[in-house]
């Protein structure tokens, strides 16, 4: 390649072999074949270079939605940036505070099975989730009715206080 390392000025020369992605976030992740372009100078400074990366990141994110364990928080993180959600939207999806929601990405309570399972849906279906899940609130429901109105042309139901949809 002919190209100068930016950290020591030595030579680079292109290697082969599987690469640590920790570029990825995760820590468990390795990448390797011809999409993988790797350099290295003597002194072992390393650049590598990925091509079809968001066909990657995607598969990648799809593999982590659908593995058996419980999800890591270094994968629930990366599991809701690989549908560029913010954090606040996550936590009001989750119906956590954007604190605790916080603690659990950075590795300092730990993933429960229901936030599991719940980021794991709202992966598979973010639209979904973004027009129910986001809508809800935590206020008390006990002042509500529910009409039921039944007649051979259908079914209405009437709530009482109506039922507010909040758009983003
Ligand atoms: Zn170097």
């Amino acid at each position: 390649m002919g190209h100068r390392c930016r950290e020591c000025g030595g030579e680079m020369r292109q290697v082969g072999g599987r690469h640590h992605w920790v570029e990825s976030g995760l820590g468990n992740v390795y990448i390797e074949g011809d999409q993988v372009k790797q350099w290295e100078c003597p002194n072992g400074h390393k650049t590598v270079q990925i091509g079809g990366l968001k066909n990657l990141l995607d598969t990648l994110a799809e593999t982590l939605a659908n593995k058996r364990g419980r999800l890591t928080w270094p994968e629930v993180r990366y599991l809701r940036k690989s549908l560029y959600w913010k954090a606040g939207n996550m936590a009001r999806a989750l119906g956590v505070d954007a604190a605790t929601l916080s603690r659990v990405e950075n590795g300092h309570a730990p993933v429960s099975a229901a936030v599991d399972r719940m980021v794991r849906m709202i992966y598979q279906n973010p639209s979904e989730a973004e027009r129910n899940l986001m809508a809800l609130t935590d206020e008390p429901g006990e002042n509500e009715e529910f009409l039921i109105t039944a007649t051979a042309a259908g079914i209405v139901v009437t709530t009482k206080p109506p039922i507010v949809r909040q758009e983003a």
